[in-house]
């Protein structure tokens, strides 16, 4: 008999990590992602809020679909099958921008980057640099703890082929611009995991209130821009965006990313002030 697999971990059910309730509030469409995004009292409740979403029709099949299916290695596991939320330092220097989970890393573990290959390769370059309490991130509730680091996506739900549509990008952006402005008191530097988070971020920057220089530079591995942080906020000095190939397996097999190169993104980003 097939084991009839859960679409989703149920909100507040005992999943480490989990920033939901049941009682958390779920939104069904863009509007709502709208509203919750902006009432959301605290980081926390953004999360919570972001990882029970419900708005892009196709994504949440899909992700369902996944987490149900499953891939035969990870086929005795259960699958979290819901959005990813930003996760790490509540006040962080350093903001790390991916483009969205995979569907059998973060839509798995239900940690952003964790249980994938992408993830391997990161999480031992954030440790190695002094970001990151341990070298690898497999599981939520591991120990893994990110330090003076925060990670979100621009979309937080597993795309079919890793290509969500322009609309799923703009329906999510409500969720980045938030957690972008809810961090940017302390946040010095904004690094962007290949071109897509690249330009997916740009929106969700001038929605947080950063002046962005015209036209959008160009992106590539070590590109830097210097931005004029929100007003009303102490920092007086520019924040630093800066771009970083992704450590995809494809870009880690070929030799387009190196270790080498992956540490000198973040001890660039560490050391900015
Ligand atoms: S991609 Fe974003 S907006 Fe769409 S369902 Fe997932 S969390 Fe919600």
């Amino acid at each position: 008999m097939p084991t009839a697999n859960a679409p989703f971990v149920p909100p507040g059910s005992g999943w480490p990590e989990d920033p939901a309730s049941p009682d958390t509030p779920v939104a069904h469409g863009a509007g709502e992602v709208v509203e919750l995004a902006g009432s959301s009292p605290d980081l926390d409740e953004l999360c919570a809020r972001q990882s029970v979403c419900r708005a892009c029709e196709r994504l949440v099949e899909w992700r369902e679909q996944v987490a149900v299916r499953r891939r035969r290695a990870f086929a005795d596991e259960e699958y979290w099958g819901r959005p990813v939320a930003g996760w790490g330092d509540p006040e962080p220097h350093i903001m790390i921008v991916g483009l969205a989970p995979a569907a059998h890393g973060g839509n798995r573990t239900g940690r952003i980057f964790t249980g994938d290959r992408s993830g391997d390769w990161l999480f031992a370059s954030l440790h190695r640099v002094g970001l990151a309490a341990l070298p690898t991130s497999v599981r939520a509730g591991d120990g893994q703890r990110l330090i003076g680091a925060r990670m979100a996506a621009t979309v937080r739900c597993a795309p079919p082929d890793n290509k969500p549509t322009p609309l799923e990008r703009t329906t999510c952006l409500p969720w980045l611009a938030r957690e972008v402005a809810a961090v940017a008191a302390s946040v010095r530097c904004i690094v962007c995991l290949g071109g897509f988070a690249w330009q997916g971020v740009w929106p969700a920057l001038r929605q947080a209130g950063y002046g962005l220089p015209r036209p959008r530079p160009k992106f590539g591995h070590g590109a830097e821009v210097e931005l004029a942080p929100p007003s009303g906020h102490a920092r007086r000095d520019p924040v630093l965006l800066l771009g970083s190939y992704h450590p995809s397996q494809q870009n880690t097999f070929t030799g387009r990313v190196t270790e080498e190169m992956l540490d000198a993104v973040f001890v660039r980003a560490r050391d900015y002030e």
